[in-house]
């Protein structure tokens, strides 16, 4: 062990002599191999050279360092232990100390606005570990993404802070060499305190989730004339028409006027923290129990548009059923309607279509793609953690039972939280299942609910050796990290593919 950090020895001379060969070459060379000895390595796309400074990524088991190399301004303005001294001394800096530095060094490191032309897609990702595989998965496309999402229940249910779902973010962004920039997803924030928190913490992707204020009626603002006057009149998208008639005004301002004085405060929220075009703002009436008309889309937009608040998304309940980590439930050609419909709203107004649940919806993704690819903002979280939980089924099956265990204490409290269809007696039968079969679970709708809705149960669970299943899950994601984001990368490319996202031409030898 060296110094109060208790980095391990060997993991060090590794690193000084990993900086050594790098010291004699040019960023854009050949480097040398990502192995360092068991358990350790370091990251070829991470290496930078700043001002004489190395700076790059390394892993000792399930720990991350940014090593720095040779004393530059970037050495100046991170805390670490100096592991080796002398002329090009070399410092470790643990990886959740590197965030703030990495961002004031790497502008691309820290998340922006997104590029309003493209579609964008949102990748939630509940253990920090998940954003690499995503981002080789979104490398081949033209879509923007969106890293660092999270919503407050999953923050709490995970018992992470926002400032770290961001500094896991950057941190994998650094280690990947992405350059291409990102967002960080507030997601459904239903109060204006949660807005200031977030952005406080680094969002600049902010989601209202407006069920707590809809049909509100005794907190119903007086309805704007301008929007009286629309009654009667008639809208035309390029492949839709809508009548609005005096009822649907009345009926809009009962359900959506509670949320104004929210929606208004929280753009400014927005603007005093990031500046005018300085953030996204998205509307979600996803986790509503009734399916959005059109015409309530309409006639948000509208009222919207007259108050100068720009959206960048909006996110509608649509037909049929948006589960978690399950395929669409529902009819399509209904689905296919409704979508078609907001499409050509969204794209009148200039936002574009938030899809919430997006994962695993490949029945629908060919027409979502179809009606709207231009103008989505597709969202997924949990399918990431069942492709970590795939990993430990193929990697360590006392563990994997283990998290079984877990979730089946923890399923009744779980179900709170989510709207799900999966009921426990349909996963009861897992135990008896062999080794060999246990990966095949993931791949069926009742144990995938099952697993989806129950992570936080299964994080805190206490291990048998110590620690918290978290920490085993944790430790074996590390160790099995290229299998997580090469399994990743096929499930995200297979969503891109089906919603027949542009790809995107790379110059060979970029990445
Ligand atoms: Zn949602």
């Amino acid at each position: 062990m060296v110094g109060g950090t208790g980095v391990r020895s060997e993991f060090v001379q590794q690193v000084v002599a990993c900086a050594r060969q790098l010291a004699g070459r040019e960023p854009g060379q050949p480097t040398p191999p990502p192995d360092l000895g068991p358990g350790a390595r370091w990251y070829p796309r991470s290496w930078r050279r700043v001002a004489g400074t190395d700076c790059f990524a390394a892993r000792d088991g399930a720990s991350w360092f940014l090593a720095l190399a040779g004393n530059g301004t970037a050495w100046e303005q991170f805390a670490g232990e100096v592991v080796a001294p002398g002329s090009r001394p070399v410092k470790l800096v643990p990886q959740a100390a590197a965030g703030a530095g990495l961002r004031a060094l790497f502008p691309e490191t820290a998340p922006r606005p997104l590029p309003a032309d493209s579609p964008s897609f949102g990748c939630g990702d509940r253990l920090g570990l998940a954003t690499p595989g995503h981002l080789r998965a979104l490398a081949g496309y033209q879509v923007a993404p969106v890293l660092a999402q999270q919503s407050i229940r999953e923050l709490t249910l995970t018992g992470r802070t926002y400032g770290e779902v961001v500094d896991a973010a950057t941190w994998s962004v650094f280690q990947e060499g992405w350059r291409d920039g990102f967002g960080a997803d507030g997601d459904h924030l239903k109060t204006a305190a949660e807005v200031r928190d977030l952005l406080a913490a680094g969002a600049t992707f902010i989601t209202l989730d407006l069920s707590l204020c809809l049909g509100r009626t005794e907190q119903c603002p007086p309805m704007p004339a301008a929007l009286r006057d629309d009654a009667g009149r008639c809208w035309g998208g390029a492949d839709t028409t809508l009548t609005i008639e005096t009822a649907d005004i009345e009926r809009f301002w009962q359900v959506y006027g509670p949320a104004f004085p929210f929606i208004e405060e929280a753009h400014r929220l927005c603007e005093a923290a990031r500046g005018a075009g300085g953030f996204d703002l998205e509307i979600s009436v996803d986790e509503t129990p009734e399916t959005t008309r059109p015409v309530d889309h309409l006639l948000l937009a509208r009222e919207l548009q007259r108050r100068g608040i720009g959206v960048t998304s909006v996110a509608p309940r649509f037909p049929g059923e948006f589960q978690k980590g399950i395929d669409y439930i529902g009819d399509l050609e209904t689905l296919a309607e409704a979508v078609a419909q907001h499409a050509a709203i969204a794209r009148e107004f200039g936002h574009k279509l938030g899809i919430h649940s997006g994962s695993d919806k490949f029945a629908a993704f060919p027409l979502l793609g179809e009606a709207a690819g231009d103008r989505l903002h597709v969202k997924t979280a949990g399918t990431s953690w069942l492709e970590a939980v795939r990993v430990v089924a193929a990697t360590d099956p006392p563990l994997f039972r283990a998290i079984w265990a877990a979730a089946a204490a923890g399923f009744p409290r779980a179900r709170q939280y989510y709207h799900i269809r999966t009921h426990l007696a349909e996963v009861a039968e897992a135990a008896a299942i062999p080794d060999a079969e246990l990966p095949a679970l993931l791949d069926q709708d009742a144990p995938r609910q099952f697993l989806h809705i129950t992570y936080g149960e299964i994080l805190r669970a206490p291990a048998a050796a110590g620690g918290t299943l978290g920490d085993r899950l944790r430790e074996n994601l590390a160790a099995h990290e290229e299998r997580y984001a090469a399994g990743l990368e096929a499930h995200f490319r297979r969503h891109l593919e089906s919603l027949g996202l542009p790809a995107r031409c790379q110059v060979i030898g970029d990445r």
